[in-house]
């Protein structure tokens, strides 16, 4: 190891921000950067909650909401982007991936307080307000606007991505080369580790949740997950995901995770819950078409598939 290596610092921070637990890592020569750095993705990552959180009522995604049906609404030029990359995710996935999937959220419901499974007319009606296409951007304007009434705009399957994504940029904009941020399990990492060796990442197994049983290095690169092992109801034996397919209404139930490998956080999130309901073999099909981005996939037999260019690590057990 060199003398400049021996001498980086490490600072890490863990924290419960949007919902779920966040690490933020800033390695530096001077410490006192990495704390301050760590503390700047801390500030981005709320701002940007504030922002798109559809629970908060403040957020300019509730105004949206409240306003379906009646009026189009200022925002940000930045969630004005953030929701213009999402409709172009939804047109490359066909659907599969759709933020207005959110007028089913009251119908669905993971937290543990749903006792049975919804009537199928009401799924039927909510699931005819899902439609990206309704999703009006007036550029000139600055504006958005939701067409139907009812209809419900949410960045459960984007945002930690896009968070994590940013509070990179502000850590690199502040000088800090290597570092990690990890959204959830959604994670990016830059540089290398302070030892000077390459960032590792683990596949977990949702067989076995403290096993791992794949690895893989990762330079400058998101790597991102959506499972059904965390969050999910049974109804007589049958598992309901939190992902919903936007073409039916329903949770998603053949997949058991689906990792996306790319340089780019957001569009690992966003891919990773499109890929979980296209399914295996149109979810592939997509991820092989596409340059720079590879996929895993634990399938309901548990087997693993990954996309054709994946360059995957094994760990056997002794
Ligand atoms: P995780 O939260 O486990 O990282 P995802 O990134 O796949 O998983 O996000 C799942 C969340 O995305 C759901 O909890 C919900 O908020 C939202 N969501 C569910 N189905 C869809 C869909 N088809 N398109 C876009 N967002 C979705
Ligand atoms: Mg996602």
């Amino acid at each position: 190891m060199s003398q400049q290596q021996d001498n980086l610092k490490t600072h890490h921070e863990v924290l419960k921000l949007m919902g779920s637990r966040f690490e933020i890592t800033a390695i530096s020569e001077k410490e006192a950067l990495a704390v301050q750095a760590v503390k700047a993705g801390i500030d981005e990552i709320r701002r940007i909650e504030k922002l798109i959180s559809s629970w908060d009522p403040a957020s300019q995604t509730s105004e949206v909401n409240r306003q379906a049906g009646i009026k189009p609404v200022a925002v940000d030029q930045e969630l004005f982007d953030l929701i213009n990359r999402a409709k172009k995710i939804s047109t490359l996935t066909d659907g599969a991936f759709d933020i207005s999937y959110a007028s089913m959220d009251k119908i669905w419901k993971f937290d543990g307080s749903m006792k049975t499974l919804p009537d199928p007319d009401l799924v039927k009606n909510s699931v005819a307000r899902i439609d990206f296409k309704n999703i009006m951007l007036d550029p000139e304007k600055g504006t958005v606007f939701l067409k139907e009434k009812g209809m419900k705009i949410g960045f459960g399957a984007i945002g930690k991505g896009y968070a994590a994504n940013k509070a990179k940029s502000i850590m690199l904009s502040l000088g800090i080369q290597n570092g990690l941020v990890n959204a959830g399990g959604d994670l990016i990492a830059w540089g290398k580790k302070a030892d000077g060796s390459d960032w590792q990442i683990g596949i977990a197994n949702p067989k076995d949740k403290e096993g791992i049983f794949s690895w893989l290095t990762i330079n400058e690169m998101a790597v991102v997950t959506s499972g059904d092992y965390e969050r999910f109801v049974m109804f007589d034996g049958k598992r309901y995901a939190h992902i919903i397919d936007p073409r039916t209404g329903y949770p998603v139930s053949e997949t058991k995770s689906v990792t996306i490998i790319c340089p780019d956080a957001e569009l690992a999130d966003a891919l990773a819950t499109s890929v979980f309901v296209l399914g295996e073999k149109q979810g592939l099909n997509l991820i092989n078409q596409l340059k720079g981005i590879e996929c895993l996939i634990v399938n309901k037999d548990d087997e693993i598939k990954t996309s054709d260019n994946l360059d995957l690590n094994y760990y056997r057990k002794k």
